[in-house]
């Protein structure tokens, strides 16, 4: 069995990388400069990774980034304050709560005090929604880049059968979303999901975003089919694996993305481009004007 071809997503991260910079300098000449804000909370190491590199990325990009830290003990009101800040600042077009906060803290409410217009991880009501109806509005950074992906390796999703392991608000029921607005017919399973081995021999495209190391096994896979693995765990031994058992599977898949370098940083490339548009929207441009888009 021949080998899968490899869906390259730091290459193609890095790639809209520059298409933003280049329209962000675009935007900042006619006066406005995109600016996101990351919303820190606690100590968990992977969180502060994620932030740095989202950072890293945005401020290489030229937008204006700031970052705001606070401890682990921080109080609902306080971080509602923060974020009421954020979202009254008009040089911030972009607000992004990292994700877990401390379970003392509700995220729910923290997240509905982003005006949905500044809501650059897609996750307030009011986007959910939109996404769900079918209107305008900013969608998740995960699952933006999972379809984003696809879209630039040519691999086409109507009519093709996409079943996607994991039913989160973060990546799997958005992701369903997307798949089907764009016209695939599409499975979603879970931890409850019976005979989950059968489901994924059934897909044309099978996303993983479950975070359980090598869950699906390579024979689990449609001899053709494309792998998109969200996971990102580390494993017993200190690698970091995603959510398919990759050497199985790129044996029997035409395409997949591997871990690291796949999903994650199309994630990061997606926040940008997220707060580019919502920058864009807020200065009266549009992707045209900034030679954005396709
Ligand atoms: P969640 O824990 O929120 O959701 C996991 C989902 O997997 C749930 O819907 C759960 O089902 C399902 N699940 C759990 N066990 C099984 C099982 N045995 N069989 C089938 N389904 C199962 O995780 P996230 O969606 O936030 O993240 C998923 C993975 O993606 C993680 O590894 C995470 O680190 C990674 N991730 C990667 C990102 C990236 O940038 N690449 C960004 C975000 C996440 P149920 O609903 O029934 O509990």
């Amino acid at each position: 069995m021949s080998e899968a071809r490899i869906l390259d997503g730091k290459a193609t991260a890095l790639a809209i990388r520059t298409e933003v910079r280049s329209a962000a300098a675009k935007l900042e000449e006619s006066g406005c400069r995109a600016g996101l804000a990351v919303v820190l909370v606690g100590e968990d190491p992977a969180s502060h990774v994620y932030v740095r590199n989202k950072d890293r990325a945005a401020s290489d990009a030229g937008l204006a980034v700031q970052t705001v830290r606070l401890g682990a003990a921080t109080t609902q009101e306080r971080l509602l304050q923060e974020v009421r800040t954020l979202a009254e600042d008009d040089a911030v077009h972009g607000i992004l709560v990292q994700l877990p906060l401390p379970s003392h803290l509700d995220a729910a409410e923290v997240i509905e005090a982003i005006p949905p217009h500044k809501d650059v991880d897609g996750l307030t009501q009011s986007n959910v929604a939109a996404l769900v109806t079918g209107r305008p509005g900013l969608r998740p950074c995960t699952p933006a880049g999972c379809i984003e992906l696809l879209t630039r390796y040519e691999i086409g999703l109507e009519g093709k059968h996409v079943v996607v392991v994991g039913r989160s608000m973060l990546v799997g029921k958005p992701l369903a979303h997307l798949a089907l607005a764009a016209n695939a017919t599409v499975t979603i399973c879970h931890s409850r999901t019976q005979e989950l081995e059968q489901h994924c021999r059934r897909a044309d495209i099978l996303v993983a975003a479950v975070g359980i190391p090598e869950l699906i096994r390579g024979d689990w896979v449609q001899p053709g089919a494309v792998v998109l693995d969200v996971g990102i765990n580390r494993a017993e031994d200190g690698r970091l694996v995603g959510d398919v058992d990759f050497e199985g599977a790129s044996r029997i898949a035409s395409a997949i993305t591997p871990v690291p370098g796949g999903i994650g940083p199309m994630t990061i490339a997606m926040l940008l481009v997220n707060t580019l548009q919502s920058a864009a929207l807020r200065c009266g441009m549009t992707a045209k004007d900034l030679g954005w888009g396709r």
